[in-house]
């Protein structure tokens, strides 16, 4: 059998874990090989040629992974079409991120699964969207927040089938409040099939909370914004913080987390169980105005985006930025930070080929300058975004 080998030169590594001879691509993966000069020396017997690609000293680290988005530039995966949305996937990719989850916010039933379905037909067409995360409908009416209380149900596992029969078994996080009647069942039921259950929009207990981690939930969807934010000992804040099996999401856009509170967390929660993630909306990537997002009106300013009453909805930001000011306000080193929105979110899923420059993992990786800028994107070994 013959091969191909793209051989990456002349770059430094961010975030490898096991890098130990140079960074070289066969097919859609990452394979380490001893070259020398152009002669590579691997487990396949043939190589028919080897391309260089010279990265000019720049830095090579792992693309993103946003677990948590509900669209950009004007498309929303709770109201767009399958085809607006392909047409909206290369925003990812010009900033970094080459792996998400469709996040589909609380709406009607009807419009939620007839989104899941729109979804679930995107998948295999394209290399971004990993899956679906489904952000309700069973939340709290008080800690609702950009979610419309009159679509929030109570728990029931037969519409929970409807939800998941309608994504075609494509749903792989799902944020519930603990406190619902029947939420450590649920909980039971979707990681029985693999779902990551995610603890969010919520006013729980930490009783609450913990018969949903003793029945499998291993995340909190955007930790300190839509749930209560005192850090005493005792609160759910603080369990959270202190619970290390715990996966976080944390919205690092300078505006959800106050970046003094922001620093706190982040010295407090285990790194490798920190997930950076945008809750970016339709209004990201998109000029200062009015939108409207499933049927509410909302204002994108310097400040965010907010409905009519008030009230945050989501954030207009991505997740490579959210990564960059995660090191900025809690004094990380990007090295460091990398995991949060690389390996760590596909861990979690179950996605243990993604989030690493190791062999075997598929190449998708990103190459930045020394300030920091985007440069160029590559998904499973192909270059498909390049800033100039
Ligand atoms: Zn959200």
């Amino acid at each position: 059998m013959k091969n191909a080998i793209t051989k990456l030169d002349n770059y430094h590594i961010l975030g490898a874990r096991s890098v130990k001879h140079s960074l070289s691509i066969m097919g859609d993966r990452f394979c380490n090989t001893p070259v020398v000069d152009s002669n590579v020396m691997c487990a396949v017997d043939e190589i028919t040629n080897v391309q260089r690609i010279d990265l000019h000293g720049c830095t090579v680290m792992p693309a993103l992974f946003d677990t948590h988005t509900h669209g950009a530039v004007g498309v929303d995966y709770t109201t767009s079409s399958g085809e607006q949305i392909e047409d909206m996937l290369p925003y990812y990719t010009a900033h970094g991120i080459t792996s998400i989850l469709a996040t589909i916010m609380t709406q009607d039933v009807d419009i939620m699964c007839r989104q899941l379905d729109t979804c679930a037909q995107l998948m295999g067409n394209n290399r971004t969207v990993k899956g679906i995360h489904l952000e309700g409908p069973f939340l709290s009416a008080q800690y609702k927040g950009a979610m419309e209380e009159q679509y929030l149900q109570p728990i029931s596992i037969n519409l929970f089938d409807r939800l998941f029969n309608a994504s075609k078994g494509y749903i792989k996080q799902i944020t519930i409040a603990p406190e619902l009647v029947n939420a450590p069942q649920l909980t039971r039921y979707a990681t029985d099939l693999g779902i990551t259950v995610s603890l969010g929009h919520t006013g729980a207990t930490v009783e609450q909370a913990q018969l949903c981690v003793d029945e499998g939930a291993k995340c909190v969807t955007h930790m300190y914004n839509a749930m209560d934010k005192c850090f005493d000992k005792g609160k759910l804040l603080d369990y959270y913080i202190n619970n290390d099996e715990l996966y976080c999401e944390l919205i690092c856009d300078g505006q959800h987390i106050p970046p003094p509170t922001l620093n706190r967390i982040a010295h407090s929660k285990c790194q490798f169980k920190t997930i950076l993630v945008s809750d970016s909306i339709m209004a990201s990537g998109v000029p200062y105005g009015t939108y409207s997002i499933a049927g509410q009106t909302v204002t994108v300013s310097e400040k965010g985006v907010f409905l009519a009453n008030g009230k945050r909805a989501g954030s207009n930001s991505n997740n490579f930025a959210n990564l960059l000011m995660y090191c900025q306000y809690t004094d990380t080193l990007l090295q460091d930070a990398i995991k949060c929105a690389t390996i760590n979110p596909a861990q979690m899923l179950g996605y243990e080929q993604l989030g690493s420059l190791s062999e075997g993992y598929y190449a998708d990786f990103i190459v930045i300058d020394n300030q920091y800028n985007l440069l160029a994107t590559y998904q499973n070994g192909v270059c498909v975004y390049k800033s100039i």
